[in-house]
């Protein structure tokens, strides 16, 4: 394809060796439809040129909100004392991935609130176990920070990615958006995600955009990250107030709500120009700020997408953020309309396909010949 001199310079930037955060910063910010355009397409092609136009389902189950945490943008924040607290049972969990396995996705996300008691990792396990031996689909974990020793556990059970966002690359951004108690540490996240990344998980991380006292300088920050830590999977999504927390109603925002999903499309387009192979889900989050969304994502190069399977009874009680959709819908319902959604940007859907992100096996064979 013909590239016009944005897209030009656009590729110019992303492809130097000694990129900065400086350098991204501006095209972070390119706000008017011509730029936006020339972004999307740019991204769009290196999408089918490095993973094809296949987009993976990945059925999201949010099996538990018990959270040990008190992080201050998040609704089941611990002192939430509003939250219905539950846990699914294993047959209510058996009972997604029966459906999972029978609507063909390749792949289930296992979601909880922080939970480090021995039962609730000894029920992980189970669950695991019992998912893998009855339908073989490809697990993913996220169940924030663990011991090392749980994280092999994990994997020895059959889990084999796990997603952990960072939220912020920045240590000084970190500390404003967690108590100091000691409980939420930024050096413990980041010996988390290089132990799992150790033991051999395919690794997921991310970031939000829009918290308060973030700026585009830290967003750029977090791309240089993703890319450092070598993360196999990406998960991005705008920052959305809660009421019930500590973050809503700041007066420290430095990107407002209303510019928040044009600067999150524009960070996946990044994140695709530049790491190409990288797997990148295109986030609910995304959908509470425009009805179209998650197809924007998938158009600004996302290729994951994950409808919900949590059953619709529990899902009010899941909230991390409000406004959430689907509130009222069942996983059927969910299913169909995320395949027109597919459908109408002109992707497919890799339907029975694990979908393991192809930048893991290039890290993998790179670092460690052994594994052939
Ligand atoms: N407890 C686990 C997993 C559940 S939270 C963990 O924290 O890793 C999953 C993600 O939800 C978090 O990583 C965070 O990035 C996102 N999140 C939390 N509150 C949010 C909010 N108010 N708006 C948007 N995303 C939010
Ligand atoms: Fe708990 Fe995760 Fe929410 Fe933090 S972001 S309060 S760890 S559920």
């Amino acid at each position: 394809m013909e590239k016009t001199r944005i897209q030009s310079d656009i590729m110019d930037i992303l492809s130097s060796p000694s990129l900065k955060k400086e350098d991204i910063v501006p095209i972070l910010k390119m706000g008017s439809k011509k730029e936006m355009e020339a972004l999307q397409s740019l991204a769009m092609e290196v999408k089918r040129e490095k993973v094809g136009r296949g987009v993976y389902f990945r059925g999201l189950v949010e099996f538990s909100n018990v959270c040990r945490k008190n992080c201050f943008y998040c609704g089941l924040r611990k002192d939430n004392k509003k939250v219905s607290r539950f846990r699914l049972s294993e047959e209510e969990i058996l009972n997604t991935a029966a459906f999972a396995h029978e609507n063909r996705y390749g792949s289930l996300v296992l979601q909880s609130g922080e939970n480090q008691s021995k039962e609730h990792i000894d029920f992980i396990c189970r669950i695991v176990k019992r998912i893998k031996s009855q339908y073989n689909l490809g697990i993913t974990l996220s169940c924030g920070e663990q011991s090392e020793d749980t994280y092999r556990r994990f994997f020895r059970n059959g889990a084999h990615r796990y997603l952990l966002r960072v939220e912020t690359s920045s240590r000084e951004l970190y500390g404003k958006w967690h108590p100091d108690d000691g409980k939420h540490r930024f050096e413990t996240r980041l010996d988390c995600l290089r132990s799992l990344k150790n033991i051999g998980f395919q690794l997921g991380s991310g970031s939000m955009v829009g918290v308060p006292y973030q700026t585009y300088e830290d967003i750029a920050g977090d791309i240089l990250f993703l890319r450092d830590m070598e993360v196999d999977m990406m998960g991005i999504g705008p920052f959305i107030e809660h009421s019930g927390t500590p973050f809503y109603r700041s007066e420290a925002y430095s990107i407002p709500r209303e510019e928040r999903l044009n600067v999150t499309l524009r960070m996946i387009a990044v994140l695709r120009i530049l790491l190409k192979d990288v797997n990148i889900a295109s986030t609910t989050a995304l959908q509470v700020l425009d009805k179209f969304g998650r197809e924007k994502g998938l158009m600004f190069g996302a290729n994951v997408i994950m409808p919900n399977l949590t059953p619709t009874i529990r899902r009010k009680d899941y909230l991390l953020y409000e406004d959430k959709p689907c509130l009222e819908e069942d996983a059927f319902h969910c299913n169909s309309c995320l395949s027109a959604r597919i459908a109408c940007v002109g992707d497919t859907i890799g339907y029975g396909e694990w979908g393991d992100p192809l930048h893991f096996f290039r890290r993998i064979n790179r670092s460690s010949p052994l594994w052939l």
